[in-house]
């Protein structure tokens, strides 16, 4: 008998382990507090990896598999991936163990030592995922300083012929992001889909029972989160026929009464691997060529988030693992405010943000990025603090696509291997992309006094704090120009006004 262990998030109903039913083998699942406890994570995160898991389990059991799955309160459930998985191959007396490689360094890790100490025969393979392998963008990177994701994805359209022509890019640019920065002036947006989510309900109940020790709310509304592979097609499919059209042009827009704007929300069932990316970016193609509403830019604005992005960073967090873990190139040592768990803060864009974060396990981009992310790098909070609230909060957060987002992109943690600069911003930027400032009780044009907008000194702030760290980066030059041309007595009042925000946040 073969024992073969299937992870939270590798629920892949296209793998060839899954081609036809044998008797001589056994699929294992379990839900574990290993899993649950690591971080802190949203309430909705759990409910939908086990509703996921459970979905995927018996899709196996009815295509005729065996499988053996340990549910949160099961009692044979020892709540550890190793012991778990020993009690079962003695159960059966197994004499060989299988697994995928896991996505996860930790997991990995914690694999190839069990594995080591089993005197059984042991096979690790691919998860049959990705576009690329886990050494593929070390590999074409090799010798190079710079890690340009603009490079990767335009070997990426060669090597997968996505939007080519003969050897060149459809449309003979490639790359439409310019197109991509509009602002959401309002009008009427296709409301999001809305998965099935009775199974989710009852999960719900029994996490809430295991007293996991959890962030966020559950409300069946907002739990947008498909947790079969029939339903994360149809919401794909959803996206690709109302949303898509819009998606480029708004994809950097934020909106106070719009959570999702034209966001496909498919993130959480790409990354448990209920959807491919390659099946993704098909049907995306497949839609575009037959509607005459969708525009080269929005579809090349997608293709390049799967194709390249998304890609780019696994492939990142393979090659600057584990040491991209650890590292702290800014010097920032500060704690996160206590409104990230709780909302509570005037200033209206993280409100917005957060109490979005809190109720829905979600945000889009420009949040996670210039709102909630640009907010705790002018705090100068420790990248640790920062990755933990990332990872424990959004449905989607795995640790291989998380960190190099959080850390890397972010937080410019790892000095410039992924950002070129520092996605920091004034209120200036938020007031340009969104109509949080006009909701707002700070003046977004202020840098000092009373009901100064706190982006405004805290970014003047964090130039002259991190003027050692970034003094060989071409890229920030224009601003540092621009703090230069600060008197120094309005510069001391600057700072003294963003000394009072880093050392009180929820005072704001
Ligand atoms: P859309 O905006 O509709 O984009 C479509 C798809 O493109 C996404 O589903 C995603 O699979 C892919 N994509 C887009 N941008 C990225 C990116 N930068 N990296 C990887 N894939 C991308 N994404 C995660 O999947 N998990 C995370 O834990 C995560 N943490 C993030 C943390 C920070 C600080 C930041 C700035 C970004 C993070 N992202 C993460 C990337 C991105 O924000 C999400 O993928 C996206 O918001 C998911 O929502 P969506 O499906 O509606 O995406
Ligand atoms: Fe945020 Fe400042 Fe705008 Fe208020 S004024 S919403 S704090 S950027």
């Amino acid at each position: 008998m073969e024992v073969r262990l299937i992870l939270g998030d590798q629920l892949n109903e296209e793998h060839t382990w899954f081609i036809e039913p044998n008797n001589h083998v056994c699929y294992v699942m379990f839900e574990m507090r290993q899993e649950t406890d690591y971080v802190r994570h949203h309430v909705q995160k759990i409910v939908a990896f086990f509703a996921a898991m459970r979905t995927f389990a018996r899709k196996l059991e009815e295509d005729g598999h065996t499988v053996i799955y340990y549910t949160i309160d099961d009692p044979n459930n020892t709540h550890n991936l190793t012991k778990n998985i020993e009690k079962v191959l003695e159960l059966l007396g197994a004499t060989s163990f299988a697994y995928q490689l896991p996505d996860e360094f930790r997991l990995d890790k914690q694999l190839k030592e069990f594995s080591n100490s089993l005197d059984i025969k042991v096979e690790a393979c691919d998860t049959e995922h990705f576009l690329t392998s886990r050494t593929e963008l070390a590999e074409f990177y090799e010798g190079k300083k710079a890690l340009v994701m603009e490079f990767f994805y335009r070997y990426m359209r060669k090597k997968h012929q996505y939007l080519m022509v003969d050897g060149q890019p459809e449309g003979g640019s490639w790359n439409y992001d310019k197109f991509n920065r509009n602002t959401w002036k309002g009008g009427a947006i296709p409301p999001p889909y809305q998965p099935d989510k009775a199974l989710a309900k009852e999960i719900y109940n029994q996490v809430a029972a295991a007293k996991i020790d959890t962030i966020g709310t559950f409300d069946p509304t907002s739990f947008l989160f498909a947790v079969s592979r029939e339903e994360s097609l149809k919401q794909l499919d959803y996206f690709c026929d109302h949303l898509l059209q819009d998606f480029g042009t708004y994809q950097d827009a934020m909106h106070q009464d719009e959570t999702n704007l034209f966001h496909a929300r498919i993130s959480f069932s790409l990354n448990v691997k209920l959807i491919s990316p390659g099946e993704v970016i098909d049907r995306a193609i497949a839609t575009y060529r037959n509607r005459e509403t969708i525009s080269l830019s929005q579809i090349e604005g997608f293709v390049r988030q799967i194709l390249g992005w998304r890609e780019y960073i696994r492939g990142l967090y393979w090659k600057e693992m584990p040491k991209y873990k650890q590292k702290n190139e800014l010097n920032n040592f500060g704690k996160l405010p206590d409104f990230y768990w709780t909302g509570k803060t005037n200033m209206n864009c993280l409100k917005t943000s957060i109490t979005n974060s809190l109720e829905n396990a979600y945000a889009h981009h420009i949040q996670r990025l210039m709102i909630t992310g640009n907010f705790a790098l002018l705090l100068q909070t420790h990248p640790d603090e920062v990755d933990q609230w990332y990872l424990g909060i959004y449905a989607d957060a795995v640790e291989w696509v998380q960190l190099p987002n959080t850390r890397g992109m972010s937080q410019y943690a790892d000095g410039g291997i992924l950002a070129t600069k520092p996605y920091v911003s004034s209120g200036s930027y938020v007031n340009k992309m969104s109509n949080y400032c006009s909701n707002c009780s700070y003046d977004k044009k202020k840098r000092t006094g009373e009901n100064a907008c706190p982006f405004n000194s805290l970014y003047w702030n964090f130039l002259d704090d991190k003027r050692e760290e970034l003094k060989g980066n071409n890229r920030m030059g224009m601003m540092y120009n621009l703090l230069g041309k600060i008197k120094p007595e309005e510069l001391a009042e600057i700072k003294a006004r963003a000394y009072e925000i880093i050392e009180n946040p929820d005072a704001f």
